[in-house]
């Protein structure tokens, strides 16, 4: 059986983008047939930390029903198939959400997971790929700005019939100050399934558009994605 899971926060920046690329990398690594799509369909990413930004044909044009979904599939070395989402105004503008269903029920039936990086906050986009995922992932930093906004997004999902099947704490220190990952999970009301800490490797790999799971597999950060790969995967 596909799993899908969607990748959301209510706060835009907190790495929902960086989990979406390593996880399904890492998911990829372990042999898992994983697909990621970029669902930020204003704010589009995915594709430009995956050195896939000047790809034709994107789920834009998926959404707009000019393309079929195949052709907006492409594959990395690692065996990771993207589906990235374009840049321009006018792509956003002329893509319907509301496809996005249709989108996906094609893509599970080719996969073992598949992975939706969320735009933030609760417009339309954001709200479709919570209710059509097996699972949210809701990627939190330490703060408490960050967890009142994502409480937020997981009494949404519950509102549009989702679930939330835990946190990823990204971004954490060693800081005094941090809120510790059981604090977390209580105010969140769901699991901390992994900590991710802050860590410069994530930038750095970003910057040669390569995942850090790839770039610097001994960075903290990347043993963090490739623990929460395996957790997810049953090969912890
Ligand atoms: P979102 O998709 O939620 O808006 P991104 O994944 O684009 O967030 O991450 C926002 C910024 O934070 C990026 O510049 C990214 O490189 C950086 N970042 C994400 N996770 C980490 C981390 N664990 N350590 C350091 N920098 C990180
Ligand atoms: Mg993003």
């Amino acid at each position: 059986m596909t799993k899908v899971f969607t990748i959301a926060s209510g706060k835009g920046g907190t790495g929902k983008t960086m989990t979406t690329a390593n996880l399904g990398t890492a998911l990829a690594l372990l042999g898992k047939r994983t697909i990621i799509l970029d669902a930020d369909i204003g704010m589009a990413n995915l594709g430009l930390v995956l050195g896939l930004e000047k790809s034709k044909i994107t789920l834009h044009e998926v959404l707009a029903g000019k393309a079929d979904i195949q052709q907006a599939i492409y594959e990395l070395p690692t065996g990771l198939r993207v589906v990235p989402s374009g840049i321009s105004l006018q792509g956003f503008q002329n893509a319907d959400p509301d496809r996005l269903q249709f989108v996906m029920s094609k893509l599970v039936m080719d996969a073992d997971y598949v992975l939706i990086d969320a735009p933030a906050g609760i417009s339309k986009d954001g709200v479709i790929p919570l209710a059509i995922a097996d699972e949210v992932l809701l990627v939190v930093n330490p703060e408490l700005s960050s967890l009142a906004d994502s409480v937020k997004i997981k009494v949404l999902t519950e509102m549009v019939g989702g679930a939330v099947g835990g946190v990823v704490l990204n971004r954490a220190s060693s800081e005094k100050t941090m809120l510790t990952s059981q604090k977390i999970g209580q105010i969140m009301g769901a699991e901390v399934l992994e900590v991710i800490p802050e860590d410069a490797s994530v930038r750095r790999a970003a910057a040669f558009k390569t995942p850090v799971v790839v770039m610097y597999p001994d960075s903290p950060a990347a043993k963090g994605f490739k623990r929460l790969a395996a957790r997810i995967a049953g090969t912890k």
